[in-house]
């Protein structure tokens, strides 16, 4: 299937470029150019099957015609491997926990898919890959995790100071000697940006193959795309009305709010998509003014969704004609402050014992804001409590997770250091082949 990019549709490429390239030369995001419906009959049947048989579908609609379907069975059985417990938190109102994997974070799905991919797709290639990531948080740990220790591959984690813990950063330097950790003096807006002149960078990219792990690369889309149909057969498995179950999605760059429209366009019936913003609002404000005006980082309570201007934007415009009215009709949005952050993360362990995250807690608050609030909503839960047990036992006055498991560090890691130029990346990018 030939993919497109979002800023010349005109411009196509195929699977295997879309997905190790992966950022258009003249900017834009890659798109699939048709999108083949999955059958009434399989979304019928859907009650009785696993996330990784759900899967094979889906993601055949991206891949099928150019791997087959062992390759993408095999991609999906190694990647998509750890549990995904639906809970109930409310009066219809359900979890879906998507935080069982190596680091803790919904993003290892997208994350170990992209690796197991890439094996199969560049099995025979020649050149080493150099695969930039800019992140705040968990996609760095997500992606070392899912790349540490290949020899076909170096790994570029780019993030700005002072966002991750001096722990996290560190685990990060040490996970691989293809793993190089880059703390730059600057924003994550800056570390996009140094990325971005990377990719349009034609000398560079003469000479060296590039590629990127963050959720501009469409196939870190494909395994969650599954987990909308997952969801909703999880949910009608239980007998809920799914016709109008509300889906609230903790957003941030909006990768994963795109994967359920395009899970939309695909078939999937559902009732609103939320994409459910912290004080970084960006869409939240795009979607009821029109206009795109994002303003500078805020720190909140859920740090992995603070991102001022979400790359995936374009993703959601393409879905919907670039008819700002189409995407009204299917995705929803609201901004949840910390203050309120906090008041859910409380009502939910008054009411229920459970513990949200900070994060998990914005999609909660979210299905809470809705006008007809008795229908049926699920909220993906995307990061587990002990990510953020400082924050929690805060909010609850009490130690209520134990804290992310440290004790493996034994020796000191650091990251290196780069100004937020390009220039400075792009030695940095040479000399470490
Ligand atoms: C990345 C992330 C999000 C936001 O996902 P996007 O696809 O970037 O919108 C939400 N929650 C957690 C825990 C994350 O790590």
């Amino acid at each position: 299937m030939e993919y497109y990019s979002t800023k010349q549709p005109d411009f196509t490429v195929s699977m295997r470029e879309a997905v190790t390239a992966c950022v258009p030369q003249a900017g834009g995001l890659y798109m699939p150019s048709a999108l083949p419906s999955i059958p009434k009959a399989f979304i019928h049947n859907m009650t009785d099957m696993s996330l990784r048989e759900i899967a094979y579908a889906t993601t055949n609609v991206f891949l099928g015609e150019d791997l087959d379907s062992s390759e993408i069975k095999s991609v999906i059985d190694k990647s998509l491997s750890f549990e995904t417990p639906l809970i109930e938190i409310g009066h219809d109102i359900y979890a879906l926990e998507l935080f069982h994997g190596p680091t803790k974070v919904f993003k290892d799905f997208g994350s170990r898919f992209l690796a197991g991919l890439f094996s199969s797709l560049r099995r025979d290639a020649g050149e080493k890959l150099n695969l930039l990531v800019a992140t705040t948080g968990n996609t760095g740990m997500a992606i070392a995790r899912a790349f540490a220790g290949r020899d076909d591959t170096n790994v570029f984690i780019l993030f700005p100071h002072g966002a991750m813990s001096r722990r996290d950063s560190s685990l990060i330097a040490r996970s691989g000697d293809n793993i190089h950790a880059i703390e730059v003096a600057g924003s994550i807006d800056d570390c996009k940006s140094m990325i971005a002149e990377a990719f349009a960078d034609c000398r560079l990219r003469d000479g060296l193959v590039l590629s990127s792990a963050n959720s501009t690369n469409f196939a870190r889309l494909m395994p969650q795309v599954a987990l909308f149909f997952y969801a909703v057969g999880r949910l009608r498995a239980l007998g809920v009305s799914t016709g109008d179950v509300d889906l609230a999605v903790p957003s941030g760059n909006l990768g994963m709010l795109a994967s359920g429209l395009m899970a939309r366009r695909i078939g999937l019936e559902c009732g609103s998509l939320i994409g459910a913003c912290n004080s970084n609002n960006a869409f939240d404000r795009y979607l009821k003014t029109g206009v795109f005006e994002p303003h500078a980082t805020i720190k909140t309570y859920a740090t992995l969704m603070d991102m001022a201007s979400p790359s995936n934007l374009p993703r959601l415009m393409a879905l919907s004609n670039n008819n700002l009215d189409l995407l009204r009709r299917d995705v929803r949005s609201a901004t949840i402050g910390d203050d309120m952050i906090a008041a859910t993360i409380r009502s939910v362990y008054d009411t229920t014992g459970y513990v949200a995250d900070p994060h998990t807690a914005v999609g909660i608050a979210a299905l809470g804001l809705r006008v007809n609030s008795r229908r049926p909503g699920l909220v993906f839960a995307t990061a587990h409590p002990s990510r953020s047990s400082a924050v929690l036992s805060s909010i609850l006055g009490k130690d209520v997770v134990p804290p992310g498991d440290d004790n493996d560090i034994r020796s000191a890691a650091h990251p290196d250091r780069l100004p937020p130029t390009y220039p400075a990346f792009r030695k940095y990018l040479l000399s470490n082949q």
